[in-house]
């Protein structure tokens, strides 16, 4: 690795070219290992530059109007002097299919804000390879001086829970419906939300939306919070008309302002960021465990063996340990 090779990126990220910018993205995404070493040394580099930005979750189901909000928050921000990136977590994204998250041309407006920077979800793969990938490039979006950095997961899976563990503010849209909806909710999902805003609340929808609202804010009401300093409102906004944009991005403000008064904030990112390092290592450790074959080899049949009852999980763990040569 040539420390003028992390200099140039490094100089080019701090400068805020986004081509620059662009580069050290396709860095940190490549998993050779010569290109691991130099990301590596890059993220050490620009460390003192990094946890600037306002970080904002937003997660909802396809077709809840991720992208016509995130498009119209977002130039209403850029407007306002912000710098804003926005990225995708997606594992299964396929950068060659149809409609990817993140896609440029899914948020029109931004796609072409000079203020604004939009990165698409790397090309599919495991959630913590797309994870890892997300918190790296969040931190370069840092050094190269965004304010606001968003990003967005489709409401299916996994997904949303590993992007609230990287943000500051996890806001979920919400389609106006029949109280029946309320009950193909996961629980979990809202236990994750800072804010619940329910979109398309304009025109015919907007009795609905607010019957939705209501609904919301008693399924919450049930709930503890996250956090003892928040309690996650429930807001109805019209992303296409921009209507109730302004006051949910107040909220997003107070959010902040309420966790930073009790010390919570930063202690929370403290605590994501031990996280990322044991999340790290484990995902190191498994990969490590994939590229030694022979205890790859010993791993297949071990989970034959442990299957069939001829071998007990505790003894074939030791045997898989031993021959990665960590036993005490
Ligand atoms: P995503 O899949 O969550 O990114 O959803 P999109 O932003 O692509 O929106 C899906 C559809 O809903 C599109 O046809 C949008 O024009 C429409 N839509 C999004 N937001 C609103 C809104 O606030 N009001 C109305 N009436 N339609 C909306």
């Amino acid at each position: 690795m040539a420390r003028d090779e992390v200099e140039a990126y490094a100089a080019g990220v701090l400068s805020g070219d986004r081509a620059a910018l662009g580069r050290a993205i396709t860095l940190i995404e490549s998993r050779r290992p010569e290109h691991r070493r130099t990301a590596v040394a890059l993220l050490q580099a620009l460390t003192p530059h990094t946890g600037r930005a306002h970080r904002i979750g937003v997660t909802g189901a396809p077709g809840a109007g991720k992208s016509t909000t995130i498009d119209q928050l977002g130039v209403n921000l850029t407007a306002r002097g912000h710098k804003l990136a926005v990225l995708a977590v997606d594992p299964s994204s396929n950068r060659s299919g149809g409609s990817i998250l993140g896609d440029k041309t899914r948020m029109a407006r931004l796609a072409v804000d000079e203020r604004a920077y939009i990165r698409p979800s790397p090309a599919a793969g495991t959630l913590g390879g797309v994870t890892q990938t997300a918190r790296e490039t969040i931190a370069l979006f840092e050094a190269a001086g965004y304010d606001v950095i968003i990003v967005e997961t489709v409401g299916v899976g996994q997904s949303e829970v590993a992007v609230a563990e990287m943000v500051d503010f996890f806001l979920v849209l919400m389609l106006p419906g029949g109280g029946d909806d309320l009950q193909g909710i996961k629980k979990g999902l809202l236990e994750l939300a800072d804010m619940i805003a329910v979109n398309k609340a304009d025109g015919d929808n907007e009795g609905r939306a607010r019957q939705t609202a209501n609904d919301y804010r008693a399924a919450l009401h049930i709930l503890t919070p996250a956090s003892p300093n928040w309690r996650p409102p429930v807001v109805m906004i019209s992303g296409l008309r921009n209507i109730g944009l302004d006051a949910l991005w107040e909220q997003v403000l107070a959010h902040r302002a309420a966790l930073e008064a009790a010390g919570e904030f930063a202690a929370k990112r403290r605590a994501q960021g031990v996280r990322w390092m044991h999340a790290m290592i484990e995902e190191r450790m498994r990969a490590a465990l994939r590229a030694e074959p022979r205890a790859a080899a010993r791993l297949a049949e071990l989970e034959r063996e442990v299957r069939e009852g001829r071998a007990m999980p505790v003894a074939a763990a030791e045997e898989i340990i031993a021959l990665m040569g960590l036993s005490g």
